[in-house]
C-alpha cells in the first residue's frame, strides 16, 4: 500500500518488515525521522534527557580539550590566524562571495538551513569555524557521527 512520507510528502512503499513506516527512505527524509524521535523521547523520557545533556555536555569538553590542545601544537596556525584577524579588522573591504571557506573569520556561526524545508521549523546550528590543517590525523575524530538535535534540548 502506497503511502505519503511524512517528512518530503512523495509517496513510497513501507517496507513490509515495518509496515507502519511513516518515512521514506531518502537520507533527507531518514534525518527528519531521526529528529522526530529524538525530539519525542526527549520530551517523553527524562533518562534520555540526562544521557544526552550528559553527551552533549562530555562532546563539549572533548571539544574544547581538542582546539586547545590543537592550537597548542601548531603556534603557527594560531599566528598566521591573528594576523588574519588584524587584516580583517583593518576593513570591511572583504568579499564575502568570493571568499573560500578555509578564509572565513574564525568564530561562531549559526548555520540555518536554505531555502527553509516547508516541513522544518527553521532549525539551524550553531557551530564553530576555525581553520584546520586538513593533513592532520587527530582532525578526524573531533566530530561526532551521530545528531545531536539542540533544539530539542532547550526546553
Ligand atoms: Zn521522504
Amino acid at each position: 500500500m502506497t503511502r505519503h512520507c511524512t517528512s518530503c510528502g512523495k509517496p513510497f512503499e513501507p517496507r513490509p518488515q515495518t509496515p507502519n513506516q511513516t518515512f521514506c527512505s531518502l537520507p533527507d527524509c531518514q534525518r527528519a525521522r531521526k529528529r522526530q524521535w529524538q525530539r519525542a523521547k526527549f520530551q517523553s523520557d527524562p533518562d534520555y534527557r540526562i544521557n544526552q545533556r550528559a553527551a552533549q555536555q562530555a562532546w563539549a569538553q572533548r571539544n574544547q580539550d581538542y582546539w586547545r590542545n590543537y592550537r597548542e601544537a601548531r603556534p603557527e596556525c594560531a599566528q598566521r590566524n591573528r594576523e588574519q584577524q588584524r587584516s580583517r579588522d583593518r576593513g570591511p573591504n572583504v568579499d564575502l562571495a568570493k571568499m573560500d571557506v578555509c578564509d572565513l573569520p574564525t568564530g561562531l556561526y549559526r548555520i540555518t538551513q536554505y531555502p527553509a524545508s516547508p516541513r522544518e521549523n527553521g532549525d539551524s546550528w550553531v557551530v564553530e569555524i576555525t581553520p584546520v590543517c586538513v593533513t592532520c590525523p587527530c582532525k578526524m575524530d573531533v566530530s561526532r557521527e551521530d545528531l545531536i538535535d539542540t533544539s530539542a534540548i532547550r526546553p
